[in-house]
């Protein structure tokens, strides 16, 4: 039988999933990437003798037999290229606020450390905090079911016996928002903590469910960042037989008689295959890839309502100084909030001291890296395209700024910085093309994940969509598995039976 040719746009996670999957099914897959790399948002970056990671905090699936692993297994993502299993780093803290009164709230991952933790802060709210540690206790052990292709009733019925327990007690999560989750803490230090963390619309899920993961070390830091995460899933890829064209950006899908047949490329050439997967940005999909032309009042809503996760500014510096002692993950309370030339203000600092990872920097060195959250992408796209110059100039006062708050925090800090980076909104779309720089897609709200995102559009058949836009919440595991549902669903459709292997 001849082997069906896909196309597919992105080489972010979901595009390396999919293009992964379907090669191994008998499909023969080409990705077509406007970057020079793989992994998308997915990403780390190298100054000097220092590498910035830019994204994975926690990943979903690092310890064996919790349901992700399932994905990073088939796609070969935790084994690098000596063909070695990647460690897994579980930190002891998956984050700390130091509050407006000087006390430092740890949470740490052990559910009872936790306990104490919170216990010591918030003895008023004993019975609530007992309860807590019980649903992160029993959420830690919920599974997603992932190679559910082979299973029949008897499979289905006893994985419900197990994980109906934590996936009701998720779902109560997943229906409350931050801020109604903050409000049930009668102690204030507690509420303060909280808020810091998480914007108050978000459902309490995105949170809860993270700290849960901790308890049961299933959701670590792979050593080696998130570039070496994303290239080695491209290396399995590639032994598969799949092909992937870098610095190649997508201007056009091609469309005959309401059928996707190919792409167009900026540089004018043409590709044609049997089906399209966009696994790139959605806005950039639907309204300019395809010109709006493919859109029902639902996508039409989900667009211009759904709140979206903010873009960021990255700074990066290269310390010359063990920080080993340093608390990897902290919030930091200012004083006097740190105001950004564009009109965001900041009243606590998201500090890493990635102090866990050897491979980022020198022995004796350390990266640390702080991240601010913004919703003026508008600012920095307009300043870096109409003034450079000013634009340079803005990034390098805010590297100050940070600078003289982290010398209070780390003494001898701005003496020991050998290397500076900063990145802004300007950075994320131009490198990764997501919609006003968001790093995370649609926002994780109650509402928004109560509803599925359509991953196919009205009106064009042999065209499909996956990835961060088609998940509310979005991340990696949400991306992996997307690509293996849609080679899956590819394998229904020509009667073949699916292989992940
Ligand atoms: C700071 C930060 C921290 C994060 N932390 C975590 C974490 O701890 N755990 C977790 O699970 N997730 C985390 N995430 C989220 C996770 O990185 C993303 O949700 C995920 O990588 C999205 O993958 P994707 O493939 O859907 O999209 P993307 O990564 O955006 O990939 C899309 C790809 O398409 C390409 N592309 C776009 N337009 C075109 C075009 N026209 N032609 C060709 N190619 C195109 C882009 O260059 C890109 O490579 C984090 C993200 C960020 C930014």
């Amino acid at each position: 039988m001849e082997r069906k040719r896909v196309i597919i746009i992105g080489a972010g996670i979901a595009g390396l999933s999919a293009a992964s999957y379907l090669q191994r099914n008998g499909y023969d897959t080409e990705i077509f990437e406007a970057h020079s790399l793989p992994g998308g948002l997915c990403t780390s970056w190298k100054r000097g003798e220092y590498t910035f990671d830019y994204c994975i905090y926690w990943l979903m699936g690092t310890k064996k037999e919790t349901g992700f692993d399932i994905i990073w297994d088939e796609l070969g993502a935790l084994v690098d290229e000596e063909g070695r299993e990647v460690p897994i780093c579980n930190l002891e803290e998956f984050n700390s606020v130091q509050l407006s009164d000087g006390d430092c709230l740890t949470f740490y991952a052990d559910t009872g450390r936790l306990e104490e933790e919170l216990l010591r802060v918030a003895p008023e709210d004993r019975r609530r905090i007992q309860r807590f540690i019980r649903d992160l206790r029993s959420m830690a052990r919920l599974k997603i079911p992932i190679d559910t292709e082979k299973w029949g009733k008897k499979e289905w019925f006893l994985f419900l016996l197990k994980h109906m327990g934590p996936a009701l007690k998720l779902r109560e999560y997943s229906r409350l928002t931050f801020e109604e989750f903050t409000r049930q803490w009668r102690n204030g230090k507690l509420q303060e903590a909280f808020r810091a963390l998480i914007p108050p619309d978000w459902s309490a899920t995105a949170f809860v469910m993270g700290l849960a993961m901790q308890d049961s070390q299933s959701a670590g830091y792979p050593i080696g960042g998130s570039l070496a995460f994303a290239r080695n899933i491209e290396r399995r890829y590639l032994a598969l037989g799949g092909k992937i064209n870098y610095n190649c950006r997508v201007e056009k899908i091609l469309v005959e008689d309401g059928r996707a047949v190919g792409i167009r490329l900026a540089s004018g050439e043409e590709f044609f295959a049997d089906d399209i997967i966009s696994a790139a940005d959605g806005y950039t999909t639907i309204y300019k890839l395809l010109e709006g032309q493919y859109i029902s009042e639902e996508i039409k809503e989900i667009y211009e309502t759904y709140p979206l996760f903010p873009s960021t500014i990255h700074l990066g510096f290269g310390v010359a100084k063990d920080l080993s002692d340093f608390p990897a993950r902290q919030m930091i309370f200012l004083p006097e909030p740190l105001e950004l030339p564009d009109g965001s203000s900041h009243q606590y600092l998201s500090l890493n001291v990635c102090n866990f990872d050897p491979t980022l920097a020198p022995e004796g060195k350390t990266v640390v890296t702080v991240l601010l959250n913004t919703r003026n992408d508008t600012y920095w796209q307009d300043l870096a395209g109409k003034e450079p110059v000013l634009y340079q100039k803005e990034k390098d006062k805010m590297a100050e700024m940070v600078m003289e708050i982290l010398e209070k925090r780390i003494p001898g800090f701005r003496a020991a910085v050998e290397v500076i980076d900063v990145s802004t909104p300007h950075t994320v779309i131009r490198y990764t093309g997501n919609w006003r720089g968001s790093f995370e897609g649609f926002a994780p709200t109650p509402e928004t994940l109560s509803r599925s995102v359509p991953k196919e559009l009205p009106g064009l058949s042999n065209f499909y969509m996956v990835g961060q836009w088609t998940e509310p919440g979005g991340g990696l595991p949400p991306a992996g598995l997307q690509g293996r549902n849609l080679a899956r669903e590819f394998c229904v459709r020509d009667g073949k039976e699916f292989r992940s292997r």
